[in-house]
């Protein structure tokens, strides 16, 4: 399983005050990282071998091919369904420790991303006779370590499962426009293509291409600065918290103030709006503290088509939309104000239902180290995303 880690904890921490005293703040903590981790597939308890010890990200990974591998392997059966392999992961998320000196008033933690892949790993097995009767000796084809189990060789060879592997052979789609037939820009790790020629946004899905619609967020044009669009994925979503619904941006801001007071009958028509970058993210604590900021906001943009400057760039998008929903959760801990009780007890049980998605581009300008929203001004680290 591989995918990314994020984990939001709120609580208290105790430090020692003057005169001896001891006093304590509220704080929350935003951690994330990479998430890899291999679990056996197979009824382990004869093998000695509670792991594979081994990220799987470290070896060589092929495609899994029958006719490649021939007649002689054999395939231990899989005996751990997908489904246990789900709660697996959880578990070992839900598992991980904080420190000392703390109290935690709520973990909130997301896997973004997920992907779950069957791998098989390769073993030597020896059918050994003896004055003692039949054995078996089995080996770590990569670090040829002596494995100590107790498997017998029969009851592998009697699991003949070569055949029950859901095995597709390797099928390539041509890296085109479906509309045009234009190459599209040679970004193979994007997860959506926009062709430069048509315009047209395309995503792979079950081996085939999927249009996907999207708008641009119009730029004030009149400074004749070239923009730098940035892709975000707008969710429109309601927060449900118990008996409690936020629907409106009335609502909303009341989880979420704004210092400023807004007309609040105009607030009871409008959406709550999740912002969640999509682009290729260097420096997760900045880009979340952006879109955490422009998400509190709910700025309201003037969206068109794209009009295909020559000189304005769609940056690629590299998140899909079903991750952008994981994300949404994040950013919903991360607008959580670390004093603010209400919130968080209407947070710490919140779910939040999505009841439409778009992709959109912002338009950025730059500014010395800096990338300015056209709208809101709000900025954002140059060297917080990986342009290329
Ligand atoms: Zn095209």
């Amino acid at each position: 399983m591989s995918g990314m880690f994020f984990q939001w904890i709120f609580g208290r921490e105790h430090y020692k005050a003057s005169y001896g005293t001891s006093a304590w703040e509220s704080f929350k903590k935003l951690r994330s990282n990479l998430w890899f981790r291999t679990f056996p597939a197979f009824d382990t308890s004869k093998w000695g071998l509670p792991s594979i010890g081994l990220r799987a990200q470290a070896v060589k990974v092929l495609p899994f091919n029958k006719q490649r591998m021939g007649s002689d392997p054999l395939l231990v059966r899989q005996t751990v369904p997908f489904k246990e392999a789900v709660n697996l992961v959880r578990h070992s998320v839900e598992s991980i420790g904080t420190a000392d000196g703390i109290d935690i008033e709520m973990v909130k933690f997301e896997l973004v991303g997920e992907r779950y892949s069957l791998l098989f790993f390769p073993f030597y097995c020896y059918a050994l006779k003896g004055s003692k009767g039949k054995s078996m000796l089995l080996v770590d084809a990569l670090s040829h370590k002596v494995i100590k189990g107790t498997v017998d060789v029969d009851e592998i060879k009697g699991n003949p499962v070569g055949d029950k592997i859901p095995y597709r052979p390797l099928r390539f789609l041509p890296f085109t426009c479906p509309n045009c037939g234009r190459d599209f820009p040679l970004k193979p790790h994007a997860k959506i293509h926009v062709c430069e020629s048509c315009a047209q946004a395309w995503q792979e899905q079950g081996g085939e291409y999927v249009s996907v619609p999207y708008r641009v967020a119009a730029a004030d044009d009149s400074s004749g600065v070239s923009w730098k669009y940035l892709p975000f994925w707008r969710l429109t979503a309601a927060i449900k918290s118990g008996q409690a619904q936020y629907r409106t941006l009335k609502e909303f801001f009341e989880l979420f103030p704004l210092p400023r007071v807004m007309d609040g009958d105009a607030l009871k028509k409008r959406n709550i709006c999740f912002y969640v970058p999509a682009f290729r993210i260097r420096d997760v604590r900045a880009v979340d503290k952006f879109a955490a900021q422009l998400t509190r906001k709910q700025p309201q943009f003037t969206e068109t088509a794209f009009s295909g400057n020559e000189q304005d760039v769609l940056y690629d998008v590299w998140l899909s939309m079903k991750d952008a929903k994981e994300m949404a959760y994040v950013l919903l801990y991360s607008m959580t104000n670390k004093d603010h009780k209400k919130t968080k007890d209407i947070v710490r049980d919140a779910e939040l239902h999505f009841v439409n998605a778009r992709l959109l581009w912002l338009p950025f300008m730059e500014k010395g180290i800096y990338l300015r929203e056209s709208q809101t001004d709000f900025a954002l680290q140059k060297n917080a995303i990986e342009l290329d």
